[in-house]
């Protein structure tokens, strides 16, 4: 009997599943993919992600290890915080938790007990689940409160964070979310944070890729603690980590191990390395400055075609649309434009009359378009593609025509990753 395996590709061993991921190549290949959380990962990321390192377990830290066999391993996670560190200008960075939910509940971990006060941005006003929210463990486990945005100009309301601050005495506040179109004036939350003696906890999720690019101010040396992904706009392989100064080093280990998690996932680690690595060439400091500068070509092209935008307008990657002067749902209008090839979220916009399953409101961003070089002038037709579905959801020959032409546009523009 041999003693080799049978080891066919996945064309031969799951025919199913291989031709699942190639339809999911020509997806991402022929539509405008708008979801502002989601972007292309590097060949080179790809690669190290579906590597043998999935393979192996290295429980602990390099040096400090619960199994043997760590030659490469140690070196690859040393690369990869090295590398963030230089990046982020951080004293510390830990690339371990599996995703930037469960980096959050290591913050969680290590600084505060269960029914804790903690205070974050409300979910309605653009939060993140995981800040407090009430369906989240977050919520469930932790005396939650939630500060939202101004009435007037859904801006961040300073004065809620600063009132329910002093009442509450958080033990720690979040700054950071997930449908928010302006700049994090963390300056302002760290004053807060300090008169109340709660530790700032900075979530950079959406925007760590224009921090690094320097397309968004950092919260390295205001917040304590940083929590990002790794996915988003910085481009790397699905993944989480934490950065923090030197002081909170051995709390926060602590808590992503033993405290939240098992082994971590090195193939991941690996693409982290290598995305820090892409995210500090001047070719991605371009990049960030062209999202930006690509939101903002979106948000007027659309304020020009009577679009309402929450807050009027962008300053990062993100463009939150109130469809209402469109006299069109969000749902409704998110599954025209994704028949029509521009692939958005529906979305809450701040106080809104209608239901979270059925918001007012659509989510788009334009850190994939711009992975993929597209500039001013596709932002331009982007607005024109996305007026005439809106207009039109039910035109079934209109959707399909338009489809068309974003097919065709993508083919002028490869994305990073795809094969060809
Ligand atoms: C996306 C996001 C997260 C969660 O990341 P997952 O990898 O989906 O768990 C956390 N915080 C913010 C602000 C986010 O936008």
């Amino acid at each position: 009997m041999s003693s080799v395996l049978n080891d066919p590709p996945l064309s031969e061993s799951d025919p199913e599943i291989h031709r699942l991921i190639a339809d999911e190549v020509v997806r991402e290949r022929d539509k405008l993919r708008l979801i502002p959380s989601e972007n292309y990962a590097s060949k080179a990321v790809l690669e190290a992600a579906g590597s043998v390192l999935t393979n192996k377990y290295s429980e602990g830290y390099a040096g400090r290890r619960y199994y043997e066999g760590q030659q490469q391993i140690d070196e690859i996670e040393n690369l990869a915080c090295s590398r963030l560190k230089a990046l982020f200008g951080v004293d510390h960075v830990n690339v371990q938790p599996y995703s930037g939910s469960p980096a959050n509940l290591a913050v969680y971990l290590a600084f505060c007990k269960p029914g804790d006060p903690v205070l974050g941005l409300g979910l309605p006003a653009g939060g993140h689940l995981t800040h407090g929210w009430s369906v989240s463990i977050t919520g469930k486990f932790f005396d939650s409160h939630a500060y939202g945005v101004n009435k007037d100009d859904h801006r961040i309301d300073f004065a809620e964070v600063r009132a329910l601050a002093k009442e509450h005495k958080p033990k720690i506040i979040w700054a950071g979310t997930t449908a928010y179109p302006r700049t994090l004036e963390f300056d302002k939350f760290r004053e807060i944070a300090d008169e109340v003696g709660a530790v700032l906890i900075a979530d950079m999720a959406h925007i760590a890729g224009l921090v690094a690019g320097g397309a968004h101010p950092s919260p390295v040396g205001v917040a304590e603690v940083v929590t990002s992904t790794t996915h988003k706009t910085l481009r790397g392989p699905r993944g989480g980590m934490i950065l923090c100064d030197e002081k909170h080093k051995k709390a926060i280990d602590r808590a992503v191990f033993p405290g939240l998690q098992g082994g971590p996932h090195n193939h991941t680690t690996a693409g982290i390395a290598i995305a820090a690595k892409e995210a500090s060439t001047l070719e991605f400091k371009q990049y960030a400055a062209n999202v930006v500068s690509n939101a903002k070509n979106l948000a007027e092209a659309l304020l020009s075609r009577g679009f309402s935008l929450v807050t009027g307008g962008t300053d990062n990657h993100l463009v939150l649309v109130d469809l209402t002067p469109k006299g069109i749902p969000g749902k409704v209008a998110a599954q025209a434009l994704d028949s029509a090839g521009m692939v958005g979220n529906y979305n809450s916009i701040p106080f809104d009359p209608r239901k979270p399953f059925d918001p007012s409101g659509i989510r788009i961003g334009t850190p994939s378009i711009t992975s993929r070089g597209m500039g001013a002038a596709e932002m331009t037709k982007l607005a024109e593609w996305m007026d005439r579905v809106v207009q039109a959801p039910e035109d079934e020959a209109l959707i399909a025509k338009v489809a068309g032409e974003v097919k065709e546009l993508c083919s002028s523009f490869p994305a990073p990753g795809l094969p060809v």
